[in-house]
């Protein structure tokens, strides 16, 4: 049986204690099944006489003995989430009334919905895009209100008129080119050079802005990966303490007394840290300390994949050799600079000019001072790119979505290079074929099976 002819069913809220629990019941035989184990409350009402939009109260039944108050809410095809026959069956929460619901219901004959495949028979039965559909499972993964707001938009289909409006503009000028170029002897008016390269550079400016809002999206979406790095003493246990409110790292004034990498995640403003503090990072001799010697290793493992390093110099000392050894690695890096202990220093001019060139940026500041949480949000926030990205604007959400239109983007790219370098309209064309498909890929307008397989994989069962 295919499967869209089966009737399917699931959890739709988490599992676990909770006010209510709504199963889902979606497909053609959605009022059969249920009519199978709802009891209406008022006698001579039917499941199957119900209209859409409408609510019912009785019980279910779980092998003929009743069970759990249940409120029917009833959706008829096409106006429902999936397109088919709804119904959304609320039971008490917890678990046990769920299960037994459940239970019914398959026995009644409907089928165990697969991850997402709610989801997958909306996009199927034409009521959501396959950007939406990734977009349903971002706003329930997302966290922080910047982040759902930005899943949100693309859900909203803003994210998909952003595409159609550079479908729309390379579309156009293809026909334009593939007139001209098929059809010599047709008076087709020729497309000016400054109107091809105006087209090809707007479009390419609107793809390469997407694709850079990408990276800060899912800093709002996920958090990034911190890591707090500096020699013993500067303050970087302060550091994470004001962050994260109270004393999760033991503060001592006796150097290298933070061995390990202390985990912990942290909301600053609206990005979400995943701090790693990193044992103190000091050259070891060779009676040094083994252990330690282990975590600074691992100090600059993590570096590596650290989307943002916050590095703590002491602005109350000189900078020493290893200061500078940081500030070394750092470079090239999504690095901030941060100059403690500012009330204790004279002056932070000359340490700020030695550290600028190896960061994106030299904050100033005292870390046992809550006041500076809020000078430290700003500039993080400005150093990944959130600050000036407009969660409504509809952002690509996936590493799916990210691909396709980095290609799209490279073959303008290419499109403009052909034009300027003389190769012709008809390979100006190729390229914008290329960048035609791509973009279908990214809406998925004809996405093969294994793409869709690919994008429902991570959703969660019963959406
Ligand atoms: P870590 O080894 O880098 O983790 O440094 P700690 O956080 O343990 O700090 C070392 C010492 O510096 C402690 O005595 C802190 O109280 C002190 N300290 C940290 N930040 C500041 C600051 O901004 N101002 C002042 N006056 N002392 C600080």
């Amino acid at each position: 049986m295919d499967r869209l002819e089966q009737t399917i069913c699931a959890l739709a809220t988490p599992p676990g204690e909770g006010g209510i629990a709504v199963i889902r019941v979606s497909g053609p035989d959605a009022y059969a099944i249920v009519e199978k184990v709802f009891v209406p409350v008022r006698r001579g009402r039917r499941v199957a006489d119900a209209k859409g939009y409408t609510a019912m109260l009785g019980h279910y039944l779980l092998r003929g003995e009743e069970m759990d108050e249940t409120v029917a809410l009833f959706y008829r095809a096409p106006h429902s989430y999936t397109g088919e026959d709804v119904i959304e069956l609320s039971v008490h929460g917890g678990t046990a009334m769920a299960d037994g619901l459940l239970e019914a219901l398959l026995l009644a004959g409907a089928a165990p919905a697969g991850p997402g495949e709610f989801t997958r028979r909306a996009l199927e039965h034409g009521k959501l895009s396959l950007t939406q559909a990734e977009a349903v499972m971002e706003v329930i993964a997302a966290n922080g209100r910047q982040g759902a707001a930005l899943a949100k938009s693309a859900l909203d289909g803003r994210l998909a008129k952003r595409i159609a409006a550079i479908q729309t503009a390379l579309q156009s000028l293809n026909a334009h080119l593939s007139a001209w170029v098929d059809y010599p002897e047709e008076d087709v008016p020729e497309l000016s050079d400054a109107a091809l390269t105006g087209t090809l550079l707007a479009q390419k400016a609107e793809l390469d802005d997407l694709i850079a809002g990408y990276g800060a999206g899912a800093v709002l979406r996920h958090g990034v990966d911190c890591v707090l790095l500096g020699r013993p003493n500067v303050g970087k246990s302060t550091l994470l303490n004001l962050l994260a409110g109270f004393d999760r790292a033991i503060v001592t004034p006796v150097a290298g007394t933070t061995r390990d990498i202390v985990e912990q995640a942290v909301q600053l403003g609206e990005i979400r840290l995943n701090l790693f503090d990193t044992a103190g990072v000091r050259e070891v001799g060779a009676d040094g300390d083994a252990i330690e010697a282990e975590g600074i290793r691992r100090s600059w493992k993590k570096l590596d994949e650290a989307g943002l390093v916050l590095a703590v110099f002491d602005a109350a000392q000189p900078l020493e050799e290893s200061d500078l050894d940081i500030a070394r690695r750092c470079q090239g890096r999504p690095a901030l600079a941060i100059l403690n202990k500012q009330d204790l220093a004279e002056s932070t001019e000359a340490a700020r000019d030695l550290l600028a060139p190896y960061f994106k940026k030299v904050l100033t500041l005292c870390a046992k001072d809550a006041a500076s949480l809020q000078p430290l949000s700003a500039a993080v926030a400005e150093l990944l790119g959130t600050a000036k990205l407009d969660p409504r604007a509809g952002q690509l959400c996936s590493a799916r979505q990210l691909a396709a239109a980095t290609r799209a983007r490279d073959a303008v790219a290419e499109a403009l290079k052909a034009n300027r370098e003389g190769f012709g309209l008809d390979a100006v064309a190729v390229c914008l074929t290329d960048a035609l498909q791509a973009l279908c890929d990214l809406t998925g307008e004809d996405a093969a099976d294994a793409t869709i397989d690919e994008v429902f994989e991570t959703f969660c069962v019963g959406k």
